[in-house]
């Protein structure tokens, strides 16, 4: 005779069975280094498949938006979306800081948040907190009644937990990489990630067969505005400069801070005589500005920049090359008297 008792706790070992082999899965993925939209597309797909959801989805808060990390069962595809922080459901775990439970939606705290019509009737959203700030949201929901019990709401708590100390390695990872590739005092791109660029960009335009140029510019008797000024006025005509440069380029245009006071540009897709022409305008823009105390210090009572432009195929066939041209260009523009460009 079936035992009702026994099919139930059979039942509920089976699930503990399958709940262990996720884990074991998702700890198996974070071990292979696998990326977190990869780790979360595996947790929201184990999910689906102990709780017997219709859906799950993993979002990830970032500046001003919610991104679906993963989801797994929406009709409609999600994942890449981003969402609107002013959403009820999202908009209710954040101002909250509250999770989602119910097994009849229409009843529950989270009424507002479904859109009428939709047909849930079960849902579990839990946010997922790092250093006591949500980051993200775990979400689960079921078109019929009661659908999750309270071991699946356990299950979900711990796996939200999973991922907030996954995420938090993650951004400890993406921000040690941004301070490694950029200049701390202007915010643009360092020397290394130039020469990382510039390999990037021969290789594309020898495939392809395109051009790109670069700029190196320096600032002219910057010695004197430092020397006059104090090193601290120094650096915020530095942080000017660069505001002034980013305003005159487009946005596929990258600079970086090659030395001190020498700045790259990089123009993909642009020819030298292209190139040439950008430079002067930048010059010349810069030329007009009324930068602090500039009458005071400088030879001709203004703040200038030199420019020597170089570009790829005509002037080298590999960086090091064009990167000397350009700046044999700017040695010239110095000597030439300075407030000007040279093409090399
Ligand atoms: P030139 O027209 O020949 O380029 O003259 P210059 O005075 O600009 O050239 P020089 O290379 O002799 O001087 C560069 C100066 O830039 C020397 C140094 O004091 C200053 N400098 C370098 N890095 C920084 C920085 O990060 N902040 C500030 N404030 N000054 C810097
Ligand atoms: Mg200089
Ligand atoms: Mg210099």
């Amino acid at each position: 005779m079936y035992n009702v008792k026994e099919g139930v706790v059979m039942k509920q070992q089976e699930k503990h069975l399958r709940t262990l082999e996720a884990i074991a899965s998702i700890h198996q993925a974070v071990g292979a280094n696998l990326d977190l939209k990869a780790i979360c597309k595996i947790i929201a797909e184990k999910i689906v498949e102990i709780t017997g959801a219709d859906g799950a989805a993993i979002l990830i808060f970032r500046d001003g938006y919610a991104e679906v990390l993963a989801e797994v069962g929406f009709r409609k595809k999600f994942e890449g979306k981003r969402l609107e922080l002013t959403m009820p459901a999202i908009n209710y775990i954040l101002n909250t800081g509250n999770l989602i439970f119910t097994g009849e939606l229409e009843k529950s705290v989270a009424a507002t948040c479904i859109p009428s019509g939709c047909g849930m009737k079960s849902l579990i959203c839990v946010p997922i907190i790092i250093k006591d700030r949500i980051r993200g949201i775990v979400h689960l929901d079921a078109a019929r009644e009661d659908a999750f019990d309270r071991e699946d709401l356990e299950l979900v708590k711990m796996l939200a937990g999973e991922i907030a100390i996954i995420m938090e390695r993650t951004f400890l990872y993406e921000e040690i990489k941004e301070m490694s590739i950029k200049d701390p005092l202007t915010g643009v791109y360092n020397r290394r990630k130039l020469e990382e660029d510039l390999n990037h960009e021969v290789s594309r335009a020898k495939r392809y067969n395109r051009n790109f140029s670069i700029l190196m510019i320096d600032v002219d008797w910057f010695k004197k505005y430092n020397d006059t000024h104090g090193h601290q006025k120094g650096d915020e005509l530095l942080k000017r400069i660069v505001e002034i440069l980013k305003s005159c380029l487009r946005a596929s245009d990258r600079i970086y801070r090659y030395g001190g006071e020498e700045f790259v540009v990089l123009l993909p897709e642009t020819p030298r005589e292209r190139a040439y022409v950008a430079a002067e305008r930048l010059r010349k823009r810069i030329e007009q500005e009324k930068f602090f105390g500039a009458e005071k210090s400088q030879p001709e009572g203004k703040v200038t920049i030199s420019i020597g432009v170089a570009g790829f195929p005509d002037d080298g066939k590999n960086w090091e090359e064009i990167l000397r041209k350009a700046d044999s260009a700017l040695y010239r523009a110095k000597e030439e008297g300075r407030n000007r460009v040279v093409l090399a």
